[in-house]
């Protein structure tokens, strides 16, 4: 990898598909870069994406049904962030409380204060005029070395879609990926009489008033829906699959939650068995499962796959080798500091779309990847994980930083990170208004000193 000695740099004509927190912060880089044309691809009406709450819930409240009405949103109406504010912001606009009617000044704040963040970002930077709302894209396609992006838009007067094909020099990838569910397995399923939802259509506990319910999974958003159903339901069960198959405890953060290894199988009679010897009739199953990536609009003649979970071939999850540097990814990774990493993943393109930094050959990269998959393989990561961060963020972090010559992240903004996750996990009810950081908040405020 290499950074170019010339000195003019390239401006290309670049769409982005989504206006949520990647699409935004990716739209001013591009900018910043100087590529002159960037236009914003975004479905909804406003910007946001993940940030936008709404009561609507999908018509299958599992989400399998290829024809229902997708919502893109998977916020539940409690929803506080799960990192600090100061940690959670991009590294160059911090999440600091900003006056204005409504505003949610606690560290850890409800959804609709990140929204108001993002809003607030996107004026600042003047990023709305380059938003073309409501114009999905159905299409990306590579036409002699340039994308063919088709989108569809309702009519002003509502009488149906208009299809519109325009030509890019590249496409940056922002769409999300906490909308497609993934469900769990479990044998006989099928035979069980009980109701199935996905935590993607949860929004409020009163509908699990009274109910046995069997929570899946062990996610932050988990956590808080086993506590938040829990002062509803007669009772939780929550099935684990990072805990060992004898597991079975009363949880004590509350007294009608129960953690469980994983399930064994389902059964007509409305029971459900457990790897740990439990066996329990339940009302319903809550699927904490997380999600799938998708793009539906991607036309690669299956040269970029989703294959279990894992997006690939990817060069550092963001270049796939053989459209590169035309088609680029932002967000992909997961288990980390999901605004500052998109932040630092749009440098990084914006840098190479002008040619001021140079990616190795097609050759180098794809053995860039073959490598880091065998890695994986050897250390016995699944597939699934493969954009799973963890403790390689911070060199990955680190590593793209330096190639775009800009900050890597702080030091109190990895400190706090760790912290919070370990405060979650020994205090998940109270970890957001209980903590012992404040010299990292000292530190990160005199940093945002030289930003506001
Ligand atoms: P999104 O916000 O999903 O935006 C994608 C945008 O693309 C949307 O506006 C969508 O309408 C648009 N789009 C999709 N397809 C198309 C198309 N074909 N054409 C045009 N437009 C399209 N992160 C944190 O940092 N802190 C938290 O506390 C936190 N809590 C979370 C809690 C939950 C329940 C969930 C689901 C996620 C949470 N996250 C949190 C992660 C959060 O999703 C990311 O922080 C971030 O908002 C994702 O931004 P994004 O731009 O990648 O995707």
């Amino acid at each position: 990898m290499q950074t170019s000695n010339t000195t003019s740099l390239t401006s290309r004509h670049v769409a982005v598909i989504g206006a949520g927190a990647a699409g935004l912060v990716a739209a001013r880089e591009l900018r910043r870069e100087g590529h002159q044309v960037v236009v914003v691809f975004e479905k909804d009406s406003q910007i946001g994406g993940t940030w936008v709450y709404t009561p609507q819930v999908e018509t299958d409240p599992l989400g399998l049904d290829p024809a229902r009405h997708i919502v893109h949103t998977s916020l539940y109406k409690s929803l506080r962030t799960n990192l600090p504010r100061e940690s959670m912001g991009f590294m160059d606009y911090p999440f600091v409380t900003r006056a204005g009617e409504g505003s949610d000044p606690r560290r850890f704040p409800g959804h609709a204060e990140v929204l108001k963040y993002l809003q607030d970002f996107a004026r600042e930077f003047g990023i709305e005029e380059m938003v073309r709302f409501e114009c999905e894209v159905v299409s990306v396609e590579m036409v002699d070395k340039k994308l063919k992006v088709k989108c569809k838009r309702m009519r002003p007067d509502g009488g149906g879609d208009d299809l519109l094909d325009e030509v890019f020099d590249a496409v940056v990838v922002c769409n999300g990926h906490f909308t497609q569910p993934r469900i769990a397995e479990i044998p006989g399923i099928n035979l069980w009489p009980g109701k199935q939802i996905h935590s993607h259509n949860y929004r409020t506990p009163e509908f699990f008033k009274d109910k046995v319910v069997i929570l899946i999974g062990s996610s932050a958003s988990a956590i808080d829906l086993s506590l938040e159903i829990g002062g509803n339901a007669k009772e939780v069960h929550i099935a684990s699959r990072s805990v060992a198959d004898d597991t079975y405890e009363k949880r004590a953060e509350c007294d009608n939650i129960w953690l469980h290894s994983m399930i064994k199988s389902a059964h007509k009679d409305g029971s459900v068995a457990f790897r740990d010897g439990n066996t329990i009739v339940a009302d319903i199953i809550l699927h904490c499962t997380g999600y799938k990536y998708c793009f539906p609009f991607l036309k690669t003649n299956g040269i970029v796959t989703v294959d279990d979970n894992r997006v690939g071939p990817l060069y550092k999850h963001v270049f796939p080798p053989i459209f590169a540097p035309q088609l680029s990814f932002v967000g992909l990774p997961y288990r980390n500091l999901p605004f500052p990493i998109f932040e630092i993943q749009s440098k990084w393109i914006s840098s190479v779309l002008s040619d001021r930094i140079v990616l190795p050959s097609q050759e180098d990269m794809m053995e860039d990847v073959n490598t880091f998959y065998s890695t994986l393989e050897d250390s016995g990561v699944p597939k699934h994980h493969t954009h799973n961060m963890g403790d390689r963020m911070i060199d990955y972090n680190a590593w793209v930083a330096s190639l775009c010559q800009c900050p890597c992240f702080e030091e109190w903004r990895v400190q706090m990170f760790y912290e919070t996750a370990k405060r979650l996990n020994t205090n998940p009810k109270t970890f957001r208004d209980e903590w012992e950081d404040d010299n990292l908040v000292l530190q990160a405020c005199e940093d945002f000193s030289k930003y506001i």
